[in-house]
């Protein structure tokens, strides 16, 4: 299908979307636990043909990590969501002050309407489904647009959706950069973005021609912050969990560390050892995750290059690309004081490269993440708790965990989302239900209200409100 012919299906599919939410517009909550039931038994059907796609787009993806961080994450998501639909998406009763009494104050938990969902490669079943879902809940119509860098799993996406959904509930609509930029282009009653953070600016921008609210997911670089009481090895261990899962494409990945200065030698060491350990040989493990393109392997060896060239220590797993037959694998990798004008200490790494650099307390490592953009995750590790609490207190990110990476991002209850410039809003759980769904305050009145008491010419009666209103 030819970039026309794709957004003039695209410009039709909402129009339909539209009408037909117009026609409906409270979507029943039994419904919309029915819709999330339909997508969470497709997910558990479909796995292995989702597990074969996103490999296949990969060049190689773990099926372990598959497994959990794709298919297992939609669907619990999608259960979770289901349990607490009733309590969510009932209205909500307010106090009423005095002065307005009698009368009912409530809000109204009602769907937006047609939400559009724009999806990054990274995690290309989960970035896709897991906002659908939400959505859903809250009983929006929903379109997606997948990534260009992972069809097959965009393909089956499309396949599978169009299975279980009418057109004008749920549609997937492929395509690159031109379809993106005419997607967000639409008046949608929400628009929900996740991927870089210059590509969210454009989003945004988009959205604002519209006055169309939007959820923005960037990335940015998380720090690991490592306090003096805590054991240099005990962090390796899962901060090389952390950053060589899924190769390290993973927008929570830990994207530098920072430790007690003198320690970034035996640290980077432990990291390596680890590394080895999890995922030995790497050249032909199943379990370790290819670099999606060909393009962003040699941004990677790029970037990994310039550090080394200027003199930083780089540790990197013994791996021959051409033995291993997949030239979009990349080692784990650890550089030991790359110089902060590099690109690896710029941009964010999104692959399997760890930058170590040191630190001369808590302070002096506040400071250093302070000076940078707010990132998308931190974490702290710290033995004593409030060392750990004052880090935070000193610091700001989008979410955070203490003693290990990533894991608060399953946590369905806590809002997920950035902050400045890794992102704004948020979604799981409630939150993601509430990101899709307008507030609507309603005060009702009897036939009869006192407030007409104080209407005009202004006497008595208004100088009595006035000073009940003051307390
Ligand atoms: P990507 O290149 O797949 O792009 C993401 C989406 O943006 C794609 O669907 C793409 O078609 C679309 N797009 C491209 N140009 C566009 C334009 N001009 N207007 C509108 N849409 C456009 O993925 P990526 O950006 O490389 O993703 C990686 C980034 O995403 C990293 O920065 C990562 O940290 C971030 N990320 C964030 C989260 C999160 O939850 N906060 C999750 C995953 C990834």
């Amino acid at each position: 299908m030819s970039d026309t012919d794709a957004i003039a299906r695209m410009q039709a599919v909402f129009s339909a979307q539209k009408a037909a939410f117009e026609a409906e517009r409270h979507r029943p909550v039994p419904e919309r636990k029915a819709d999330l039931k339909k997508l969470e038994a497709m997910v558990k059907a479909r796995a292995d043909d989702f597990a074969a796609a996103i490999d296949a787009d990969f060049g190689r993806r773990s099926k372990a990590e598959t497994a959990v961080a794709e298919a297992g994450f939609v669907i619990a998501t999608a259960k979770h969501a289901r349990k607490h639909l009733d309590r969510w998406a009932a209205s909500k009763r307010k106090p009423v002050p005095p002065t307005m009494a009698p009368g009912k104050a409530y809000v109204r938990r009602e769907p937006k309407g047609v939400a559009g969902i724009v999806s990054p490669w990274n995690y290309a079943m989960q970035l896709a489904l897991a906002p659908l879902a939400a959505a859903l809940a809250a009983g929006c119509r929903a379109m997606i647009k997948p990534s260009e860098f992972t069809p097959r799993t965009a393909e089956l996406l499309q396949e599978v959706l169009a299975g279980l959904y009418a057109e004008d509930h749920v549609a997937v609509i492929p395509g690159g950069p031109d379809l993106a930029q005419a997607f967000c282009a639409q008046p949608f009653d929400h628009l929900f973005y996740t991927g870089s953070t210059p590509v969210g600016r454009l989003v945004a921008q988009a959205a604002a021609a519209n006055l169309t609210p939007v959820t923005l997911e960037l990335g940015g670089k998380s720090p690991a912050v490592i306090a003096s009481d805590f054991s240099l090895d005990e962090a390796a261990k899962t901060i090389a969990w952390g950053k060589y899962f899924n190769a390290g494409q993973t927008c929570v990945a830990p994207d530098y560390a920072l430790v007690p200065r003198g320690g970034q030698r035996k640290f980077a060491e432990a990291v390596m050892r680890e590394a080895n350990a999890m995922w030995p040989d790497v050249a032909d493990n199943g379990d370790y995750t290819a670099i999606v393109s060909e393009k962003h392997h040699a941004r990677l060896s790029a970037m990994v290059e310039e550090a080394r060239q200027a003199g930083a220590d780089v540790l990197q797993a013994d791996f021959d690309p051409e033995k291993a037959g997949n030239t979009r694998i990349f080692p784990p990798t650890v550089v030991v004081d790359p110089p902060l004008d590099s690109a690896l200490m710029r941009e964010e790494i999104f692959g399997p490269v760890l930058p170590v650099l040191g630190h001369d307390g808590m302070e002096d490592a506040a400071r250093f993440v302070n000076e940078r953009d707010r990132p998308l995750a931190l974490y702290v590790y710290a033995k004593s708790k409030p060392i750990a609490r004052r880090f935070l207190a000193r610091t700001m990110s989008g979410g955070a965990a203490v003693n290990v990476p990533m894991l608060h991002l399953s946590v369905e209850d806590l809002p997920f989302g950035g902050v400045g410039a890794s992102g704004q809003g948020a979604y799981h759980g409630e939150a993601g239900f509430l990101t899709f769904t307008h507030e609507r305050s309603v005060f009702e009145a009897p036939v009869w209200h006192p407030s007409r008491l104080v209407f005009p010419p202004y006497g008595r009666m208004f100088e009595f409100f006035k000073k009940l209103q003051a307390g």
